[in-house]
């Protein structure tokens, strides 16, 4: 007998979490993977699992037709199959029901079994789960973690969109570095050199000219030299810019897309997360703003070994984490910290109208007023030991009215990392991108 069949006219009636005794008696068609098959007497159970989660089919061998019992006793676990049969409620089986079935068709044989268990069991380690991801991501948490990034997404395009900004899609083939050489992925671009661009910054910027207020949700590629649990090569940066507004302006913005983000994933997913033994993150009566200069003061008064103009890392984030474990922002940073297009302050220009968006010890966003000054601009390229020449042509922009204007840009896996309660960043995205890998 020949195993495999083709698909035919069989199409699906139900999911998984629509067989209940609701329909007890009805006929169905279903289809999903083997998770698991026992006999016991002389009854086969195999579980089906499909997106939603699992049916029970029972087989009863004495009763059964022999081209079902056929099939069912080829079964081996991860086969794809379909089953059409009749349900019955039975209290035991998932949601109360299981299906007796009638005909049953192998459509795709497994030939190997990964070396862990997908349905339940220990989670072996990620590098070993990373080698197979696709098989790997059919684990509960793993559908759960992409089911609160996909709420995250969508809750942030309809805050966005609602709030009048226009989603843009910008280069990322690039032949200038936004932020200086460093952490550039070159590529070449027919006999050229270019790069992979690092942020959408300059392009964001510019596009506030025509359109004031605009949104990215897109790739972003950065060669980090270390390997962290927060750190990849390549992801998904929820980027803004808008015209006439400075960094509170933008601050609060801020706030309000991850209070309505959180809010929008804990109505579709806190069922789900709670089931993995994990929580969603309470949100604060107000998202803290603290000041630079006062962070680094106390955090040496508690013998951070740390001074103004040093970046926030390592023990003394971690500090600062546990003293903030929700939401916060750092702000008004040094300005030699920043990037050249952030603004200096008019009263003390050594320091920068910019903010860090915080969780515990995790940066999540960095933003900031911008500088709309082209002379100023000019300065600061030169202050960075950047060439104004190879800016040339977003410089020019600058000639026609470029309004004061602010953003930010929002790690998206950062955001899921905090909401999913994943501690690696790996975990997050369907194929990561680090220093040792590039496979898958
Ligand atoms: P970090 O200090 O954590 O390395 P950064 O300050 O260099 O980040 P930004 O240039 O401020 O990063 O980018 C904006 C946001 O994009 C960050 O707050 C973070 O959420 C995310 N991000 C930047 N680089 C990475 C990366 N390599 N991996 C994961 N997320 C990143
Ligand atoms: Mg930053």
């Amino acid at each position: 007998m020949k195993l495999e069949e083709g698909l035919g006219d069989w199409r699906r009636t139900h999911y998984s979490i629509q067989i209940t005794p609701a329909i007890d008696g009805k006929k169905v068609t279903i289809f999903g993977w083997v998770s698991s098959i026992r006999t016991q007497g002389g009854i086969v159970f195999v579980m089906v699992t499909d997106r939603d989660g699992s049916v029970q089919v029972t087989v009863n061998k004495g009763k059964a037709s022999p081209s079902t019992l056929e099939r069912v006793e080829a079964l081996k676990p991860h086969s794809s199959i379909a089953v059409r049969g009749t349900v019955k409620s039975m209290p035991r089986a998932p949601n109360g029901a299981e299906v007796v079935p009638e005909e049953v068709r192998i459509l795709s044989v497994a030939t190997e079994a990964p070396s862990f268990s997908v349905y339940g069991g220990e989670t072996p380690s990620l590098d070993k789960r990373l080698d197979i991801r696709a098989v790997d991501l059919r684990r509960d948490k793993a559908q759960t973690t992409f089911k609160v990034q996909r709420a995250v997404l969508s809750a942030t395009r309809e805050f966005l969109s609602g709030a009048g900004y226009l989603e843009v899609r910008t280069p990322k083939l690039i032949s200038t570095a936004t932020e200086g050489g460093a952490s550039l992925f070159s590529v070449l671009y027919y006999n050229r050199p270019s790069f992979l661009a690092q942020s959408p910054q300059l392009y964001k910027e510019e596009l506030v000219l025509p359109f004031e207020k605009v949104y990215e949700i897109g790739p972003v590629f950065r060669a980090e030299e270390s390997r962290t649990q927060r750190h990849l090569s390549e992801i998904t940066s929820i980027d803004i810019e808008e015209a006439f507004v400075d960094y509170h302006d933008v601050m609060d913005t801020l706030e309000s897309l991850v209070r309505g983000v959180v809010s929008s994933v804990r109505a579709s997913c806190a069922k789900d997360v709670e089931r993995l033994g994990r929580s969603l993150p309470e949100l604060p009566e107000r998202f803290e703003r603290l000041e630079y200069k006062d962070v680094v003061e106390r955090l040496a008064a508690q013998g951070e070994g740390i001074s103004w103009g040093d970046d926030l890392t390592g023990p003394a984030t971690e500090r600062l984490g546990k003293e903030h474990p929700s939401f916060y922002f750092v702000t008004d940073w040094p300005t030699q910290a920043k990037p050249f297009y952030i603004k200096p302050r008019d009263d003390d220009p050594k320091v920068s109208e910019s903010f860090d968006l915080m969780f515990g010890p995790l940066e999540l966003a960095s933003g900031g007023s911008r500088v709309s000054s082209k002379t100023l601009l000019v300065k600061r390229l030169k202050e960075q030991k950047l060439k104004p020449q190879a800016f040339e042509h977003h410089l020019k922009v600058f000639d026609y009215g470029m309004p004061p204007h602010a953003g930010f840009g929002l790690g998206l896996e950062r955001l899921t990392m905090v909401l999913a309660g994943e501690e690696n960043i790996r975990e997050v995205v369907l194929y990561p991108r680090d220093k040792l890998r590039l496979t898958p």
